[in-house]
């Protein structure tokens, strides 16, 4: 079993469907296709959510309307047959009916939900109309039939492969299955979700379920990059990857893959492979769980929007358990630190789940004296074995010359060091580092 995930732009037009057509054709390996929601349909439906919550039913309707022309415009494009056609204005009809009629219940985060479903049934319906059409044998595969998260969001990895086993046993003869990314119930049986970006999640929550023999997700890019490509001008695809290597990146900045996807892969030892859906011959990037004996630096990453926290208190000084009260007020909102340094008297460290930061400083306060900083990024340095590499920490330093760093993490693994710097200093840290750790000729 493989599974193919393919992406919100990988889907988001008529003549792209066509060519996962082609990609999920290309052999007759029995694999699992998980799609995301058509490129902006998804932001289109956390608007019509929003306009909602605000009571701006006039503006969630001319939403609704809006994205419905969307579709019918593109199922003309996607579809010539009479039958496909009416088939899938039929889908169509019925999605946004249902988008109609919340409009007249009282809204709430359960229907919320609901709406942010619609988009990957929306397109997985349609992808599965167009392999009839073109008389493509496949079977539809309702995520909601097996994908489930319990009551803290996570993944019920063990009933999702039980269900998946029930369910497939039923088809031995077909190859295709065709499901959606993102979309579960929860412990409540509600629909839910696996948060923006879930879809890779899906897919790999799914190799694991099934001990698939590969993960590819199909994106727009040749795969991670060794820098950001928006920011830096000469970056390549990585061949390969760790998974911790992977996940680090992907947490601290990669946007190709949602940072949770990695896990249950590695659990499973799953290798994922990052693959272009307009360059399929590329050979884009594997990540598997040995690494590839090399030893340096391999990207860089850099995550925006991190908030720092220093603690200072006279107190810390030679007691114990100083750092388990600090830890204990993060545990109590549920909120996840990135980066943490100590001196003996203070501890600094950083988040980027602000959502609580109020309470945790309320609560931080008596332990010490808070100081709290905005706007800050962390770069993330990844690589095999940097500290083996002789002199890594000099060339990094020696390209921030002028650039005040507020932490730096080194040491907590093999394969990453961690600067924490003002967020507007970014692009141009990004692009030193790449001119000084990489060589490009
Ligand atoms: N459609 C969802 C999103 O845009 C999930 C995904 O594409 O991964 O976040
Ligand atoms: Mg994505």
């Amino acid at each position: 079993m493989k599974i193919m995930k393919f992406g919100g732009t990988s889907v988001g037009r008529p003549e792209r469907m066509h060519q996962v057509k082609e990609l999920i054709t290309a052999d007759d390996d029995k694999k699992i296709v998980v799609l995301s929601a058509l490129s902006g349909t998804t932001n289109a439906l956390v608007g019509i959510g929003e306009a909602l919550a605000e009571g701006k039913k006039e503006l969630a309707k001319q939403k609704i309307d809006a994205l419905n022309e969307h579709y019918n415009n593109f199922y003309l494009e996607l579809l010539t047959s009479k039958a496909g056609r009416a088939k899938a204005a039929q889908i169509i009809k019925e999605h946004f009916e249902f988008l109609t009629i919340i409009l007249k219940i009282s809204f709430n985060e359960a229907i919320n939900k609901d709406i942010l479903a619609q988009g990957e049934l929306l397109s997985t319906k349609l992808f599965y109309t167009l392999l009839q059409e073109l008389e493509i044998p496949a079977v539809f595969l309702p995520a909601l039939e097996f994908m489930s998260i319990d009551e803290n969001d996570e993944p019920e990895l063990s009933k999702i492969r039980q269900r998946l086993e029930a369910i497939l046993t039923r088809y031995p003869e077909d190859s295709i299955f065709i499901t959606q990314g993102y979309i579960c119930k929860n412990h409540r049986n509600e629909v839910d979700n696996l948060k923006r970006g879930g879809s890779d999640y899906t897919a790999s929550l799914i190799g694991a379920a099934t001990s698939a023999s590969v993960v590819e997700i199909w994106t727009d890019i040749d795969g991670m990059h060794n820098n950001d490509p928006r920011i830096v001008e000469q970056t390549r695809a990585i061949a390969h990857l760790s998974f911790d290597e992977a996940a680090e990146l992907a947490y601290f900045g990669a946007k190709i893959l949602h940072p949770a996807s990695i896990w249950p892969a590695q659990l499973h030892n799953v290798p994922v492979k990052l693959l272009n859906t307009m360059e399929p011959d590329a050979p884009g990037t594997t990540i598997t769980g040995g690494g590839d004996g090399t030893v340096g630096v391999k990207a860089i990453a850099g995550k925006d929007g991190i908030t720092a926290l220093k603690i200072k208190s006279s107190r810390m000084l030679l007691a114990y358990g100083f750092l388990r009260k600090v830890f204990e007020i993060f545990e109590k909102y549920r909120t996840a630190i990135d980066m943490i340094t100590t001196s003996e008297v203070a501890i600094s460290l950083t988040m980027d789940d602000v959502s609580h930061l109020k309470e945790i400083t309320a609560e931080l306060q008596k332990l010490g004296k808070v100081e709290v900083d905005h706007h800050l990024s962390i770069i993330c340095i990844v690589g095999n074995n940097i500290m083996e590499e002789k002199g890594v920490l000099n060339k990094i330093m020696d390209s921030l010359e002028q650039i005040p760093l507020r932490m730096v993490s080194y040491g907590g693994s093999r394969h990453n060091v961690s600067l924490l710097i003002d967020g507007k200093q970014k692009e141009r840290v990004l692009q030193s580092l790449n001119q000084r750790l990489f060589d490009f000729e």
